[in-house]
């Protein structure tokens, strides 16, 4: 693979879930010769749904596996130029009520891709990280961000498995020079987010008139970014992306809760008194906000989608794709 050329192939973990589908469905159609490899275990998060038509298309397949399945991984990865480890166990809350899970996955499944993709000697491993490995920030401290040299202090099971994965991925480059890079992201938004998270689950509830549950007092801070942004970003660190660079993806829009859900609800001509301000989640982090110079500067990424008109299409799509809606529910029911 030479430097801005995309690569020949790409293995894609996590492939089936909001941002796996995303950067999947962005890279298939900007770079049609690239061979995708896509690998999901179809967990309650991840559909072949949001896939569509993608798996259709001749140079890509799906294989639904684990990625702590060493065996499995050890076969695709021979198969492979780059792998992009997107696959993860998402969800702040669950990681509160069963962190054994976000261990695994995040942890061991981080692992076992890494030492599969060492042993095949493929080109890049970019590992997808968070913006919550840095931990909370005060709401005082205004103008007070992360870059990539702030330390790691993460508060939930799922920030501290995706801070041990990320240590382990840089462990490979400083151990065996093993050519991994990590994208740092802050909050994403758009269409296929499984509605367990805030915005998807607050423009559901509205559209249907449920209340919709605030935490705490609503202040939380979080920096939102479009899922398009970040699979943007994700593309420019796979075509140009230093060796055991750390890449912090942001926004620049810090918004309290409270504003999102007053913009969601005003988007969908509904009241405010439908706002529920519910139990805070414990050890809830105050304040997100991240400093991204360096992929702009050294990797030329812009965010091109304003949130106003990104959350004004991602209710849009919520409301035209009831069936989209339909099909994720009933399947993770069934699992
Ligand atoms: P998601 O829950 O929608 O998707 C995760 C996908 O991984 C699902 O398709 C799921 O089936 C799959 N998966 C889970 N465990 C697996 C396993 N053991 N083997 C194979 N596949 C498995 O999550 P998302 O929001 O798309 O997040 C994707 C990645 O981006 C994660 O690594 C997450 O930490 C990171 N990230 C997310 C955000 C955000 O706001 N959503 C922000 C920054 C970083």
């Amino acid at each position: 693979m030479t430097a801005d050329r995309p690569p020949e192939s790409i293995l894609i973990t996590g492939a089936a879930g909001f941002i796996g589908s995303a950067l999947t469905r962005r890279i298939a159609d900007a770079w049609p010769q690239t061979r995708l490899l896509l690998l999901d275990n179809l967990s309650y998060a991840g559909h072949l749904a949001n896939l569509g038509d993608l798996t259709q298309r001749p140079t890509v397949r799906f294989v639904e596996g684990d990625i702590v399945d060493e065996a499995c991984v050890t076969g695709l990865m021979r198969d492979v130029a780059v792998c992009v480890n997107v696959a993860a166990q998402t969800h702040v809350d669950r990681s509160i009520s069963g962190p054994q899970a976000f261990t695994r996955t995040n942890v061991l499944g981080t692992q076992t891709l890494l030492e599969a993709a060492r042993q095949a000697k493929i080109d890049k491993f970019i590992q997808i990280s968070t913006d919550e490995v840095y931990g909370s920030l005060p709401l005082e401290a205004e103008g007070v961000r992360f870059d990539e040299a702030s330390p790691i202090d993460p508060s939930s099971p799922y920030a501290a498995s995706k801070a041990a994965a990320d240590l382990l991925a840089l462990s490979y480059w400083k151990t065996w020079g093993f050519p991994v890079c990590i994208t740092r992201c802050s909050n994403n938004y758009g269409p296929r987010q499984f509605p367990e998270k805030l915005i998807p689950l607050f423009i559901l509830n509205a559209m249907a008139g449920r209340p919709v549950p605030v935490y705490g007092d609503g202040l939380n801070v979080r920096d939102w970014i479009h899922v398009e942004d970040h699979a943007s970003a994700v593309m420019r660190v796979i075509l140009a992306g230093q060796s055991g660079r750390v890449y912090n993806v942001g926004a620049d829009n810090e918004q309290p809760n409270l504003a999102i859900t007053r913009r969601i609800l005003a988007l969908l001509n509904q009241p405010e008194s439908l706002m529920m301000f519910v139990a805070d989640r414990p050890g809830h982090d105050r304040r997100y906000a991240i400093e991204s110079g360096r992929i702009r500067e050294e990797l030329g990424w812009r965010p091109r989608v304003s949130f106003e008109e990104g959350l004004r299409q991602t209710v849009d799509w919520y409301r035209e794709n009831s069936a989209w809606l339909q099909a994720v529910t009933a399947d993770a029911a069934a699992r």
